[in-house]
């Protein structure tokens, strides 16, 4: 395996970065995590444009163009002689000083690994999940912005610690007025009477690509998606409900704290959604092999 580090393919043994980078001591940073289908790289405009969102928000600037950050993923997975898989794509403050200031760290580091992937297993997607929510809220917008992809997931580990503690893969994490705004690693989504419902992203929610995603798969199936605030309460009544993410892509949830969701099996919107988001993301992408790229 090659790690690609600041313009350089190292072995896993030399791919590393210094205890002084501020990503280590203080995970300040940005990533993204991208997926690749079939030998296409799926979304991968989307990613980088919202990594660079991410790094601008934080005052992080990325010292590659986006161009050249296209064309390192893309050669890191040639490296790897990837078809299938996953790439990581970090983005440090780089090496300072021990205390917070980011002036003090002049080479922001960009590091991008790429590697076969760990899937859910099949049966979630047959059987659905059963989540719970947890007592953790999401980051307030306006002390850590969840839109911000940053290095500092702790809010989200912490959910996920009690997600497992309970016996659930997946946490429902609601926002400082009680509000769903997503789980630990994906968006949600309810279905009730045929509308698709998920929490705007001014509320508090990464937004996730594999959401926008799949809003624009069911606008073309022809349903109505409503981007609007609910509660707990709309999901133990609704028909159905599905996370989205890069990992996960579509899957179905069933229970939610221990009450079923509709006939307590994956419903028919959500299994429409599913079939069409594999049907694109094994179709469709940037290719990895094919295309020679100008430099
Ligand atoms: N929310 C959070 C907190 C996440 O970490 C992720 C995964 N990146 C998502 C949502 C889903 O986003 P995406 O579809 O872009 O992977």
């Amino acid at each position: 395996m090659l790690v690609y580090i600041d313009g350089a393919y190292l072995s896993p043994e030399d791919a590393k970065i210094s205890v002084f980078d501020h990503g280590l001591l203080y995970g300040d940073g940005v990533f993204e995590g991208i997926r690749c289908y079939n030998g296409n790289v799926f979304m991968l405009d989307e990613h980088l444009e919202r990594l660079y969102d991410s790094a601008k928000s934080i005052m992080l600037e990325i010292p590659i163009a986006i161009d050249a950050m296209k064309h390192n993923v893309l050669e890191t997975l040639r490296r790897n002689q990837l078809r299938e898989g996953y790439i990581r794509l970090i983005v440090t403050r780089g090496i300072g000083d021990l205390g917070l200031d980011p002036e003090k760290c002049p080479n922001p580091s960009v590091v991008i690994i790429a590697d076969r992937i760990q899937l859910y297993p099949e049966k979630y997607y047959e059987d659905g999940l059963e989540i719970v929510t947890v007592s953790v809220r999401r980051n307030y917008p306006e002390a850590i912005n969840p839109r911000v992809k940053s290095l500092n997931y702790l809010n989200n580990i912490l959910a996920k610690i009690e997600a497992k503690q309970s016996g659930a893969v997946e946490a429902l994490m609601l926002n400082n007025d009680g509000y769903v705004v997503e789980c630990s690693g994906d968006n949600i989504f309810l279905v009730k009477d045929e509308i698709i419902i998920t929490p705007p992203s001014h509320i508090g929610i990464l937004e996730g690509v594999t959401r926008n995603t799949v809003i624009s798969l069911a606008h073309e199936a022809g349903f109505q998606v409503e981007e609007r605030v609910f509660t707990r309460h709309d999901i133990y009544i609704a028909d159905e409900c599905f996370l989205t993410g890069t990992a996960a892509e579509v899957i179905p949830v069933v229970k939610l704290d221990r009450r079923v969701i509709g006939e307590g099996k994956p419903g028919i919107v959500t299994q429409k959604l599913i079939a069409a988001f594999r049907h694109l993301a094994n179709n469709f992408g940037t290719p990895i092999f094919a295309c020679e790229e100008k430099e």
